[in-house]
Parts: structure tokens; sequence; C-alpha cells
């Protein structure tokens, strides 16, 4: 099954393809969907390399049309597994569920994690082995049984590029840990309230991106 959906996103033209085993990171109500399937798509470094400053009217549409296509992968990907006999809920490419509208269904980044595709930066953001944090990620939750990757370690070591470059000084600059709080790494609240702030012109406040856009995986200029 693992080749099948890997051969299905490859067609349907995504970057990033991988496998895990999420089950004790999956909310009640995901419960019975223990595996995960990460879908990604690689930003466009023209676009991104212009975010270094704040972010662009271009960057919205960029970040919109990557979810929606990040989206339909993830739901040709469940409409495959339902096929073959299993269940699998396609959880958006950006969705925020939580009562403070900061959190996610499903945090992406830790199926990302787990099926060895990238680590986790100072920034908090998923940092891909190949693409940095110029990457968007959606994910398939299943009951069908998939393998784990070789999840990595953090390897930003002593780089600060990001923590100095965000502007609200939200990023703390600490590595991050698997089982440490979300806090230690990035004031979420911070962040969110700086974009409303500052950047309300472009997506009602929704993006920033500078932390994506500077971090020097991923930078090819
Ligand atoms: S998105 Fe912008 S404000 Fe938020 S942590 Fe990154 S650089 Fe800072
Ligand atoms: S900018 Fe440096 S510290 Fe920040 S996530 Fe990238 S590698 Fe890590």
């Amino acid at each position: 099954m693992r080749d099948e959906l890997e051969r299905l996103i490859k067609r349907e033209g995504a970057d990033i393809f991988g496998t895990s085993c999420v089950s004790g990171f999956v909310s009640e109500r995901f419960a019975g969907l223990p595996f995960a399937v990460t879908i990604g798509m690689r930003l466009l470094d023209a676009v991104m390399d212009q975010v270094c400053g704040g972010p662009t009217k271009l960057y919205f549409h960029h970040y919109r049309t990557a979810n929606a296509f990040l989206d339909m992968c993830a739901l040709k990907c469940a409409l495959l597994l339902q096929r073959s006999g299993f269940r699998a809920v396609a959880i958006p490419a950006s969705q925020t569920t939580s009562a403070e509208g900061i959190a996610a269904d499903f945090p992406h980044k830790t199926a990302a994690n787990l099926a060895g595709l990238g680590f986790m930066g100072k920034s908090g953001l998923f940092i891909s082995a190949d693409y940095g944090p110029r990457v968007r990620l959606a994910t398939v939750l299943t009951d069908c049984p998939l393998p784990n990757g070789q999840m990595m370690p953090p390897q930003c070591g002593s780089c600060r590029v990001c923590v100095q470059a965000c502007p609200c000084g939200a990023i703390v600059g600490n590595a991050w840990r698997q089982n440490g709080s979300r806090d230690d790494i990035v004031d979420a609240a911070l962040c969110s309230r700086f974009m409303k702030d500052t950047y309300g012109m472009i997506g009602r406040g929704s993006v920033c991106g500078i932390c994506a856009a500077v971090c020097p995986v991923g930078r090819h200029i």
C-alpha cells in the first residue's frame, strides 16, 4: 500500500512523501487512525526570497494555492485508502481549531518528523531535509498499517538566524525537545498577535513567513 500511495502522490506532483505511526500523538477522535501519510510541497524560491523582510501579497496567494493543492493530494490519498478497504481522514494543510486559534487538528510536522523527512527547528517549524522550512505539509490519518521512517534529531546547532530575524522576538532560541512544551520554543500567541497587528493588510494578518524565508537550510541564494 505504501508504494501505491507514493506513486499516487508523486504522480500528482507533490515533492515530499513519507509514512509514520503517530499513535500517541493523535487526539481521541482520531484514535482509530494511528498511521499517517505525509505529503509536502516545496514552496517557490522566487516567492520565498522576497519574504525575508516581511510577507508579500504574492506569498499569501502562493501559501493558499499550495494549501489547496496539498488538500487535493491528501483527499486523493484518503480516497485510495478507502477504496482499498481502510479508513482515512485528510487533515487540512492549514487549519486552526483550538480555542486560541493557534493550533491545528493534528500537527503535520509531528508526522513528518516521525517519517524521517526532516527535523524540528528552533523556529518551531518543520525543517525538511531537502528544502528547509520552505515547504507546506498535509497529513492523511489512516488505520492502514504503514512503516515509520528514522526520526531526525534537531540539527540547528549554534545557528540563531531565525531568532534574530523574528521582528517580535517570539522565537525563544531553544533547541526542540521531543516532550518539551511549545512555549519553550516559540511564543505562538505573541507571533499571532504581531501578525494581526502588523500585517493585517495581507491575508488579514494570518501569515508572516520571515522565519521560514531566512533559514539557511533550504536557501539557495
Ligand atoms: S512567523 Fe514571523 S512573527 Fe512569527 S515567529 Fe516567525 S518571524 Fe516571528
Ligand atoms: S534559522 Fe537556524 S536556528 Fe532557525 S530553524 Fe533554521 S537552522 Fe534552525
